[in-house]
């Protein structure tokens, strides 16, 4: 029977962040995937290390906007009628998460956590060689109205209280900074100090070669054979059974079909998302992501090319993709920059996985001995892989966390 000291369950940019932080401080550690580092959510995001993000993802404030989602129209978002009433108690938690007070306090809870997403990428790069998927160029929001400028004044004046750099910027001094994009919009406000990431696939890649190079064992495993083999928690690998003392569940949007056995039931719903790469007309390039803010949609710059991702659908995890968010965003996309041929036949579909109070579990699981969650990372797994896999580690092995993790813990949903 092989034992390690610790399992991570799941090698996505969280999982593989996780384990490179517990080898580093001198344990046995083991990461169990059924397929590569990366190719879960990991593989598909935006690339944004978005050390800016002030509010978290809210609930339409208006009835014109909900009516837009609810008609079908709006770009940013679309749904599968049949999951509503199973996801219900989910949205009204999260319509309730969404009232301005709660959203600056998720904002206050959450700050620790941004504030360190850019350093410890830094660092973790600077280890794993992987600098060169790196662009420090920051990130470009684009508002094509007035209307839509002035909705996000409110962030800029928190981020000016909190010392995080922007630059507002008037059609011309976006342009200058991006003269591939047409002048459709009317206001621009860039992030400088957000990174972007040319490959996300392979930087956690790189992350988790750093892992091996520590000593660290991956494995091919099916997480969901996951059970207790007193004292033990046991894995079956393709190596044969592993045994360790502790488990790390950080399986993202999958997270329920391990715990869900255990009795273990958390308000974790997915919101599923596309991508797809074009290939830039004639020599027109972008040289860091830019959010068209109106129009609900990132573009982003690949070595794949440019990677065009939609919002939020609100749909079973399994269900078979939708991709009619592409049909409402592809024509905005094509007004603000010249997009060619697709790449891909078919767009790649996600699922972020999301708490309705928009704040992950980094924790230990109460009454389950050596059980811990790294999971919920909603729409900033990428940003916050590095932070969470530093903060765990300390929290697993008795340091000091470099913050206070009880925004995070498990027992707001099952104390
Ligand atoms: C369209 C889109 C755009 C995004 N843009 C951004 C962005 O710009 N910036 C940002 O910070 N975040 C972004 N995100 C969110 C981010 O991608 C996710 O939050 C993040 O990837 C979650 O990482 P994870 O490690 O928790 O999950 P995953 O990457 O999904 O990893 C989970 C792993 O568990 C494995 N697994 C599942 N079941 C089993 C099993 N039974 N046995 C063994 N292994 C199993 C999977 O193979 C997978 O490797 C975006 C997401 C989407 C969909």
């Amino acid at each position: 029977m092989a034992h390690t000291d610790i399992m991570v369950l799941g090698a996505g940019v969280v999982g593989t962040s996780i384990a490179v932080h517990l080898a580093k401080r001198g344990l046995a550690v083991a990461l169990v995937d059924r397929n590569g580092p990366g190719e879960g959510t990991s593989y598909g995001n935006a690339g944004i290390i978005e050390g800016n993000t002030i509010f978290p993802p809210a609930f339409p404030a208006d009835w014109a906007s909900l009516a837009r989602i609810a008609f079908k129209r709006a770009p940013e978002a679309n749904y599968h009628l049949s999951h509503l009433p199973r996801i219900a108690p989910w949205l009204a938690a999260f319509r309730a998460a969404s009232r301005p007070s709660r959203l600056i306090e998720t904002a206050e809870l959450l700050r620790p956590l941004f504030a360190h997403a850019v350093s410890e990428h830094t660092a973790l790069v600077a280890e794993s060689g992987a600098a060169r998927y790196l662009s420090r160029r920051g990130w470009l929001k684009l508002y094509r109205t007035d209307k839509a400028f002035a909705a996000q004044s409110h962030e800029l004046e928190l981020a000016a209280s909190l010392g995080i750099a922007n630059v507002a910027l008037d059609r011309d001094g976006a342009l200058a900074l991006e003269p591939a994009l047409t002048g459709v919009f009317r206001h621009a406000v860039h992030w400088t100090g957000a990174v972007s990431v040319s490959n996300p696939l392979a930087l956690t890649g790189a992350y988790a070669e750093r892992f091996a190079a520590l000593g660290g064992i991956t494995l091919a495993g099916d997480a969901r054979t996951l059970h207790r083999a007193n004292p033990y928690w046991r894995v079956e690998t393709s190596a044969g059974p592993l045994d360790a003392g502790d488990v790390v569940i950080a399986l993202g949007p999958w997270m329920a079909d391990v715990l869900a056995p255990l009795g273990i039931k958390l308000p974790l719903v997915v919101k599923r998302g596309y991508h797809r790469h074009f290939r830039p007309e004639g020599n027109a390039a972008l040289s860091r992501p830019v959010l068209d803010a109106d129009n609900g949609y990132v573009m982003a710059p690949m070595e794949q090319g440019i990677r065009v991702t939609t919002g939020a659908e609100f749909a079973d995890r399994d269900a078979a993709p939708t991709p009619v968010q592409f049909k409402r965003v592809l024509p905005a996309a094509r007004e603000l920059f010249a997009l060619g041929e697709p790449v891909e036949a078919e767009p790649w579909l996600g699922a972020r996985p999301c708490f309705p109070d928009s704040r992950p579990v980094i924790s230990r699981v109460p009454r389950q001995r050596g059980l811990w969650l790294a999971c919920g990372h909603g729409h900033w797994g990428l940003t916050l892989g590095p932070a969470t896999g530093r903060l765990l580690a300390e929290m697993m092995t008795g340091a000091t966390p470099f913050c206070d993790p009880r925004p995070y813990s498990v027992d707001r949903f099952i104390g």
